[in-house]
């Protein structure tokens, strides 16, 4: 029997072709398609500029200095998050501060952004986890009024969208932002094998962070007419971030499939409500009607207590059934790296520890095939009853 994995990609003839032909040609990096792509992210996001890098991570970290996260800055984001949100803002030399989630959506809770905020704050991370959105006018206002600047993670929710005053917003859009971070690694909605874009609609972000992309040098047409053609200054340090041809030239042909891609996890989604909405000790994801959740992942919050049983037991006897489920993820604050540097007190985040000790990503991805959905739901729902 085949293994069933939390996430994975799904490339198809067009992909393999689209990098074929980025081989034939003469730009292998450094080329036209890193444009290409990038204007179809904007395009599709709705903002005015976008940045292509070699990863989500390159992308949090460029966007933290965009930001002017530095030395003594603190910025504010989530401990239920991948480690690469909070790294960023220490690469940047500033200090991670965390605010707790509300347990219901798994987000960072707005009233715990506001107690967080001190003279040294620069910034917020939000984080649309799972791939559900953030209240976004609420922290956005927060934001306005401390004079922060907002970076939104939103690796795990392209495509997203939520309403406000009316109207639908989507994530990447930066309507409610300065910028938006994207991954494109495999397990998220689109993929270029490593891969990671910043949207934004500040035309000065968009200089600073292409610099950053490429060693922080600038070339500008005063230069060019000035000095000559081979010209150019580095004014900060910045470094090789690129991202290739060959990887945008896949990300122009999966952008094409997006609402295909989207659609087939929205249907598995639907296929586990159903099945698990009913259960006893067992929550499902709740949406309420101004989100539009994309589904990176599909949480289950498992009251193993209740059901007699542990998660370590779970996760294994799925596992020897080739189901692989994933914890999404342990508080930041937990890592021993973490918890040396900056000494955080778990009792101050009472629901990212409810969330913690409940927590279960089950398989979802676009090439699931409906015979896989029905393995996944009946050893689950076994398990789940006991038996
Ligand atoms: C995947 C992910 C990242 C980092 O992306 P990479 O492309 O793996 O560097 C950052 N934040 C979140 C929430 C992610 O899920």
């Amino acid at each position: 029997m085949k293994n069933i994995p939390y996430g994975r990609q799904l490339i198809d003839k067009d992909d393999i072709r689209a990098a074929v032909e980025v081989l034939k040609s003469d730009w292998i990096t450094q080329g036209p398609k890193i444009k290409e792509f990038e204007d179809a992210l904007t395009r599709y996001c709705g903002a005015k500029y976008a940045v292509a890098v070699s990863s989500g991570t390159a992308a949090l970290h460029i966007a933290c200095l965009a930001a002017g996260l530095k030395e003594q800055g603190e910025a504010i984001t989530t401990p239920i998050t991948f480690l690469a949100t909070a790294n960023s803002i220490i690469y940047s030399g500033a200090k991670p501060v965390f605010a707790d989630i509300n347990y219901a959506t798994v987000n960072i809770d707005p009233k715990e952004i506001k107690k967080k905020i001190t003279k040294k704050t620069k910034a917020i991370l939000p984080v649309h986890f799972a791939g559900l959105p953030c209240d976004m006018s609420e922290i956005h206002k927060i934001a306005k009024d401390n004079n922060l600047t907002i970076i939104e993670d939103g690796c795990h929710a392209f495509g997203a969208e939520y309403r406000s005053k009316g109207k639908w917003v989507k994530i990447g859009s930066c309507r409610y932002s300065d910028m938006t971070v994207f991954s494109f690694h495999p397990v998220k909605h689109i993929t270029t094998g490593e891969g990671g874009a910043i949207t934004t609609n500040n035309r000065k972000i968009y200089e600073k962070l292409l610099a950053l992309r490429s060693h922080g040098t600038y070339k500008t047409q005063e230069m060019i007419e000035g000095k000559g053609l081979w010209y150019y200054e580095m004014r900060d340090l910045g470094f090789n971030y690129r991202i290739t041809d060959i990887q945008c030239a896949i990300g122009l042909s999966q952008i094409r499939k997006i609402d295909d891609l989207i659609q087939k996890r929205l249907r598995i989604a639907e296929i586990y409500d159903k099945e698990f909405g009913s259960i006893d000790g067992v929550e499902i994801p709740r949406v309420n009607k101004d989100k539009k959740h994309t589904y990176h992942l599909y949480l289950l919050k498992i009251d193993f207590d209740k059901l007699k049983t542990s998660r370590k037991k779970f996760v294994s006897l799925l596992k020897k059934k080739g189901i692989f489920t994933q914890v999404h993820y342990i508080p930041i604050y937990k890592q021993p790296y973490y918890k040396k540097r900056y000494k955080v007190n778990s009792k101050n985040f009472k629901n990212s520890e409810k969330y913690y000790k409940k927590a279960l990503s089950i398989p979802i991805y676009s090439k699931m095939t409906d015979s896989e959905v029905k393995r996944v739901v009946s050893n689950i729902k076994e398990l789940l009853n006991g038996n």
